[in-house]
């Protein structure tokens, strides 16, 4: 297949999910994840209509940013991210994920101008896995700990809740835990009703669970480089 034709593919998946579901495919909005991907590649995307990318790592993706200034995207900052980067990382990113502890957050203020971002959660039960631990004891006052942390400070904005489905998990039911922690961030914080969720595997689930934004790679890039 060519990138046309799994963008394609991918397009009309979403909608058929999106019918199963009874939600308007309007309202789900699809990020395609160029990791590894030379800036090539992004413009032909972005020549078959696509204005909504992800990066999952600070230098490629401000590389690729710079390359592609003459373009409209949006740059969606999808992977775990240090303090120490968290300011240049603003600098061209239009939404962050993967916003998963209050030192990050504190590195990402700033008081002349906002960006949107989500919690990311931790299904995985793994520490070394980017997000707030949800899955276990003590995660709803984690997510509520830093849901108010992220709302009180100045410059970002609060849109909703992202995880990913943990490997060995079943991505419906894991989709349905993230569904609950977005009810309990949409009581502290009533507009942040955005779930992120859903990859090249399991964006039918996804949407099935409410997913409104998707974060798809492989299914439309094809396989990643190996990174270098
Ligand atoms: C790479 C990546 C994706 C896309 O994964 P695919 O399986 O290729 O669709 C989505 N989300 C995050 C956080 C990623 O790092």
């Amino acid at each position: 297949m060519t990138l046309a034709e799994r963008l394609e593919s991918v397009r009309s998946g979403i909608a058929d999910a999106a019918r199963e579901a009874g939600r308007d495919p309007a309202g789900i909005r699809t990020i395609v994840v160029t990791k590894f991907h030379p800036a090539a590649l992004v413009r032909e995307l972005y020549t078959l209509g696509v204005r909504d990318f992800g990066e999952s790592r600070h230098q490629e993706a401000r590389t690729k940013a710079e390359a592609l200034s003459d373009l409209s995207i949006a740059w969606h900052f999808v992977g775990q991210l240090q303090s120490k980067k968290a300011r240049q990382v603003r600098a061209y990113a239009n939404v962050i994920h993967s916003v998963d502890r209050a030192s990050l957050a504190m590195a990402l203020q700033s008081s002349d101008a906002t960006v949107d971002c989500f919690v990311q959660l931790n299904l995985s039960g793994d520490p070394r896995r980017g997000g707030v631990p949800f899955a276990g004891p003590g995660g709803e006052a984690s997510l509520e700990r830093l849901t108010e942390l992220v709302v009180t400070t100045p410059g970002l904005r609060l849109v909703g809740v992202m995880a990913v489905a943990p490997l060995e998990a079943d991505p419906r039911r894991a989709f349905a835990t993230v569904r609950v922690a977005s009810e309990l961030v949409a009581r502290i914080a009533p507009s942040a009703t955005s779930i992120s969720t859903g990859m090249s595997g399991d964006y039918r689930e996804a949407i099935l669970e409410g997913a409104t934004h998707l974060r798809i790679g492989s299914a439309i890039t094809g396989n990643r480089p190996t990174p270098g």
